[in-house]
């Protein structure tokens, strides 16, 4: 099959995902019914002043996909090419993430459509605080909580928490998460999504005879989880050989050093043209003959047209949706221990989930508690899914949906919704 006859709508995957798990466990039609739609789906118009003085429309989505293990939760996302089914899909996602690592949540994820590297600090500023304005009215640290995902940051995220207050009157830093420490944020959250992605690479390589040290790793995306991911496996002992960025990638067979790389991209705005290495493609970088592949920026990266050529042992999924179903089915037929998205990438919610527990309290914890809980709770859901994997025969994915699903069905049969 090639690239262009798979679907590579992520609504309509994650729709097929969760029938696939549905029937494995011989669960009732009205789950999948119940989970194939976001029970609520949000689309606003944010009008923003731009600099020059002229008023430009925005869209923005919110969708919350299901609560009956708790409130919404999920990132906000900035993209030029986001819409709305991907938002559903994320969203979807976000509530097996959850389910899977224990967390008392539900599924949400948002987006605005814009490309925020055209955006001053004071129209980015403006259009957060358009957003929050927009949606005020469905979310809050009770009903649904939004977080840092692609191209956004704790600043959008303080802002948007400032609007809210200016809205309720009153401080609900349970509202958002990944924000600043000064108003709430937590102590380990920027590195919680790469930590608990190579947490999962750690386990899958114990089970796999891998040594980490010595194993050569690409990542994909240069961002809050790949570049931490990048620092990470390398402290452990790792050879990170290869990286990129929306610009292209660099590769250097003896070694990159993470954090010098970063110093380059924080300097010229890319990973491309760091000293010493050779330049590849993004494609590239995915083929390469490496131990451990990480993929860490956007979805559908690896298909059907490439998933032969992928050569690492493991894969890391920390970016959501980076796998096709089809992709997924051939590198399992060839040998390729993929540790999907909705458990490798659940370090962020996990430590959302810290930080969100913090400011109801009101009480903050060391990073060493933060660490070393997250640490806790990602083996354990490793554990549970490679156990179904083991006793059901099927893939790390199939395995993790089951996890999922089961807890959400559980949740929603106690309830009476089924
Ligand atoms: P980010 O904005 O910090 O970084 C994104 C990176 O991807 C940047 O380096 C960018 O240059 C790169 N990129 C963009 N388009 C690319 C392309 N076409 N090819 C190669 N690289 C490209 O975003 P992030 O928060 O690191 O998110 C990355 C992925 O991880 C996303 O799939 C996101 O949903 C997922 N994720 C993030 C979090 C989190 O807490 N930040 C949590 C869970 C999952």
């Amino acid at each position: 099959m090639s690239a262009t006859t798979e679907t590579l709508n992520p609504y309509e995957i994650v729709k097929k995902q969760i029938r696939k798990a549905v029937d494995a466990l011989g669960l009732e039609d009205a789950v999948y019914e119940i989970l194939s739609k976001p029970l609520r789906v949000i689309e606003v118009a944010i009008p923003v002043k731009m600099d020059n003085g002229t008023i430009k429309v925005f869209t923005g989505y919110r969708s919350q996909h299901n609560d009956a293990l708790g409130p919404t939760k999920g990132g906000l996302r900035f993209h030029p090419d986001v819409y709305l089914d991907e938002v559903k899909a994320l969203s979807t996602w976000m509530s097996l993430k959850c389910a899977i690592l224990g967390l008392p949540y539900g599924g949400g994820k948002g987006a605005i459509k814009c490309n925020p590297k055209e955006l001053s600090q004071g129209e980015l500023e403006r259009l957060s605080r358009g957003y929050i304005q927009k949606i005020a009215q469905f979310v809050g640290s009770e009903k649904d909580i939004p977080a840092p995902d692609v191209y956004t940051n704790p600043q959008i995220m303080a802002w948007m928490v400032d609007e809210f207050a200016k809205i309720r009157q009153y401080n609900d830093f349970g509202l958002m998460t990944g924000k600043p420490l000064v108003i709430g944020g937590s102590l380990g959250r920027n590195e919680a999504t790469a930590r608990g992605c190579v947490t999962c690479i750690r386990e899958a390589a114990k089970r796999k005879g891998l040594e980490i040290k010595g194993a050569t790793v690409a990542v994909q995306g240069y961002g809050n989880a790949g570049s931490i991911a990048a620092q990470l496996i390398h402290e452990m002992g790792a050879k990170v050989v290869a990286v990129s960025d929306s610009r292209g990638g660099i590769l250097n067979w003896d070694g990159l050093d993470p954090d010098a790389v970063l110093a380059h991209k924080q300097e010229t705005g890319s990973v491309v043209g760091f000293p010493g290495a050779e330049s590849i493609t993004n494609a590239e970088l995915l083929e390469l003959e490496v131990d451990i592949l990480i993929p860490a920026a956007l979805e559908n990266v690896i298909t059907s047209e490439n998933a032969p050529r992928i050569k690492a042992k493991i894969v890391g999924e920390a970016a959501n949706g980076p796998t096709t179903p089809e992709a997924d089915e051939i590198m399992w037929q060839n040998g390729v221990f993929v540790l999907p998205d909705v458990l490798a990438s659940a370090g962020g919610v996990t430590v959302s989930y810290f930080e969100w527990v913090q400011n109801l309290s009101g009480f903050y914890w060391t990073e060493e508690e933060v660490n070393s809980r997250l640490e806790q709770m990602m083996v354990a859901a490793f554990d549970n899914v490679y156990n179904m994997h083991e006793e059901k025969g099927v893939k790390m994915r199939d395995a993790a949906y089951m996890v999922g699903i089961s807890r959400i069905a559980e949740a929603m049969r106690v309830r009476g919704w089924l």
